[in-house]
């Protein structure tokens, strides 16, 4: 008998629930519990799985989308591509695979790298000339077998070859393809041993722009897998966008199913489709709204005259949407209706695929719609160009060092201090109304007032407030803001067994009060020296929840900015001198193709200048990036038009001053000049050098000292002695001068 694929999702959380996995993976690690009980809890989650996707009414329920840690890992593993420093520790098989994850003494990890335009990060696996794939896992066939003991049937999930290779490091990694492509064969032998009849293979990275010669490699894997006798029917994917030129290769391969992403992408027309079955991505995979189902059937049913066969699909896995709607018990009514997470996101897929064999009746379209402020509307309306722009920097820059009197080579941190556990334990007293709201500030103040002290001591020159009160600085935000929810259960994995909440940006923004004014206002009182405002920018925002797809992103945030705006007037209204507006995730949210990119900065820019530009020329504006591949956005990093700008460089010594240069950025700039990412601290001599490089590309003026990120994930024992050493390190390179 053979099925068609009909309902289905092209992939599922694995965290677990109530992060199940999270917890399992941590105690393995700290030793708490040993492989078999780890092992243990990951099949209960895959069992789980499995039996709730086919008990929901799927046609096809996808298989190896568990994994411990990252499934490109798992599939870099799989083929035995383990870096040898790895092998030369001599641990067990699935010790040696965490070490890739997390380093292990002399060896450092694999890197870890976002995943297309998604918040999840995997980790890069390392090619070289003389690296001998070979098929040494059954991680697929082993869950295979393990479902079907439970009486399940699936559809193995592959990374696909040519994906994996070009998602991994190495220079000439295609010149691999040939080799990886005979244990691709191998493997999809072994699974139709099996009796498996459907294997998917994902090839997401055919949703951004690429080269001949990748699309070359694309037609050459898949004519050679379709090629195969014995092999299983081939599902190939490429989600999180439109498949552009690689859909007319995929199409002339003799692969069977081509999923398509139908909420990032057109629907295609394609004559070559006609004998495939091409599978319609119309539930949105990657956001948490309710599906408009009359919409997705009329969607789904443009393929029909093109298609060979129509199946019904998520648009892309459900790894980056929470479990189950079922667990939030404190969503506000009319918010909650428009949600779906990734349990009734399956069931949607199935209605769909009903409704359009005529099984069942579409239903009506979702009548709730977004929270309208019509204060907002009129406000944005009401923008001119002007609410964009500040007065000349040089006119800035002067009014600012009148009123600051700086040092060259002003010295300062990114923002946060370190989360110490009793900072935590207040924020979680206050949650569940063990500590009451006056002595919630009674412990913050008292936390700040030490902070102040301590750089006081110190010797910065610019201050921070360290941001105990913050859980995250997106979060944060999001609970003080109007238009946003927040979640109690709703995690999504970001990376190993690191999960986010996102919060829920569902209508229009707007900001109820001021929201870090008390606390700044307060750090200031306590200290001369100028204390920084600390915002989350607009874009960083948007990025890190969940948004309406009922508007433009660009509406949105010039919400969100508005908001910030007004956060800005407040602060300076209470003293604040200087005020930091975070955008780390700036390049984060850059589209997959080139094409797009001019649009996105347009308003991402845009947004972060009408929420600065407010600001007296005489208030400095800082800002902050966590990154240092700054290629693709540098123009961008220049039209924000902050008086200072931080950014990662530590790890790249110093290379992004001549990027700047080259742009002919011409305004404040900090370089950090320690990493904070790793618990070493750096010497006096070594920041000392380089700075003396930084300053003969920057003249001092200009130059500021600082960590290259915010101090949160380390303790004092590291902070106290690496910022003595930048202080120390700043003083004589300013003696120099
Ligand atoms: N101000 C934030 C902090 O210091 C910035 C964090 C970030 O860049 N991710 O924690
Ligand atoms: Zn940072």
């Amino acid at each position: 008998m053979t099925t068609t694929i009909g309902a289905t999702v092209l992939g599922y959380p694995r965290i677990g629930p109530r992060r199940e996995l999270k917890r399992a993976v941590e105690r393995y690690w700290s030793g708490a519990i040993d492989a078999p009980a780890l092992h243990a809890v990951g099949a209960e989650l895959r069992a789980a799985t499995w039996l709730d996707l086919r008990d929901a009414g799927l046609d096809s329920v996808p298989g190896n989308t568990f994994s411990y840690y990252d499934q490109v890992l798992d599939t870099a593993v799989l083929f035995d591509a383990v870096p040898q420093r790895f092998r030369a520790l001599g641990l067990s098989e699935v010790d040696t695979y965490f070490a890739m994850a997390r380093g292990h003494d002399h060896a450092p990890p694999l890197e870890l790298t976002k995943w297309f335009d998604t918040n999840y990060h995997y980790l890069v696996p390392e090619l070289g000339p003389d690296t001998e794939f070979r098929l040494v896992g059954d991680k697929p066939v082993a869950e295979y077998r393990e479902a079907r003991a439970l009486g399940v049937t699936t559809r193995p999930v592959l990374l696909g070859p040519v994906t994996f290779l070009l998602l991994a490091k190495g220079d000439r990694r295609l010149d691999l393809l040939d080799r990886l492509l005979d244990c691709y064969a191998e493997l999809l032998r072994t699974l139709a041993a099996e009796g498996v009849e459907w294997v998917q293979l994902d090839e997401p990275a055919f949703v951004g722009d690429r080269s001949p010669d990748d699309l070359a490699a694309l037609r050459r894997a898949h004519e050679r897998l379709g090629a195969l006798t014995d092999r299983p029917k081939l599902l190939v994917t490429g989600y999180y966008g439109d498949l552009g030129p690689a859909l007319d290769v995929l199409a002339s391969t003799p692969v069977e199913a081509i999923a398509v992403d139908l909420v990032a992408g057109p629907v295609p027309a394609l004559h070559s489709l006609r004998d495939k079955t091409v599978v319609a991505g119309v539930v949105d995979g990657r956001n948490v709204w309710r599906t408009d189902v009359p919409a997705a059937v009329a969607k789904a049913a443009m393929l029909l005259g093109t298609a060979g066969e129509v199946a019904v699909s998520t648009s892309s896995t459900l790894l980056h949407v929470p479990y189950d709607l079922d667990a939030e018990r404190s969503l506000e009514p009319g918010v909650r209706e428009r949600l779906a997470f990734a349990r009734q996101k399956v069931r949607e897929v199935v209605h769909i695929a009903q409704a359009l064999r005529g099984a069942v009746d579409a239903g009506r379209a979702l009548g709730v719609t977004p929270r309208r402020d019509d204060h907002v509307r009129a406000r944005i309306a009401s923008l001119r160009p002007a609410h964009r722009e500040r007065a000349p920097y040089a006119e800035r820059a002067a009014a600012q060092q009148a009123r600051l009197g700086l040092p060259p080579l002003a010295t300062t941190t990114i923002g946060s201090f370190p989360q110490t556990s009793a900072i935590r334990t207040a924020r979680a007293d206050v949650r569940t109304g063990r500590l009451d709201e006056a002595g919630y500030v009674a412990r913050m103040r008292e936390e700040i007032g030490r902070v102040i002290a301590l750089q006081e001591d110190i010797g910065l020159d610019v201050l921070v407030h360290g941001e105990p009160e913050r859980n995250d600085m997106v979060q944060y935000f999001a609970e003080h803001l109007d238009g946003f929810a927040t979640t109690e259960a709703g995690w999504v994995q970001s990376y190993g067994s690191r999960c986010v909440r996102p919060p829920i940006l569902h209508g229009d923004v707007s900001r109820p009060a001021p929201i870090t004014v008390p606390w700044s206002s307060y750090a200031q009182s306590l200290t001369d020296r100028p204390v920084k405002g600390m915002l989350t920018g607009p874009v960083t925002i948007l990025a890190w929840s969940f948004v309406r797809d009922d508007q433009p992103l660009a509406e949105t945030a010039a919400q969100v900015a508005l908001a910030l705006r007004d956060e800005i007037r407040d602060l300076e209204a209470a003293g604040v001198r200087i005020v930091q507006v975070d955008e780390p995730a700036l390049r984060e949210l850059l589209p997959l193709r080139a094409d797009d990119h001019a649009a996105y900065l347009e308003w991402a820019v845009g947004a972060f200048r009408l929420a600065t530009a407010g600001a007296s020329p005489a208030t400095q504006i800082h800002t902050h990036l966590c990154y240092s591949e700054f290629g693709e956005v540098i123009d961008a990093i220049d039209g924000l038009d902050a008086d200072v700008t931080t950014i990662e460089a530590a790890r790249s010594k110093m290379e992004i001053l001549d990027d700047l240069r080259s742009t002919g950025f011409g305004r404040g700039v900090g370089p950090g000049v320690y990493d904070i990412h790793s618990p070493r601290v750096p010497d006096a001599d070594e920041v000392v050098s380089l700075l003396t490089a930084a300053v003969r590309a920057v003249p001092g003026s200009r130059l500021w000292v600082n960590p290259d990120c915010g101090l949160k994930t380390r303790g004092y024992a590291e902070v106290e002695p690496a910022l003595r050493n930048l202080v120390t390190a700043t003083k004589q390179v300013r003696a120099s001068l």
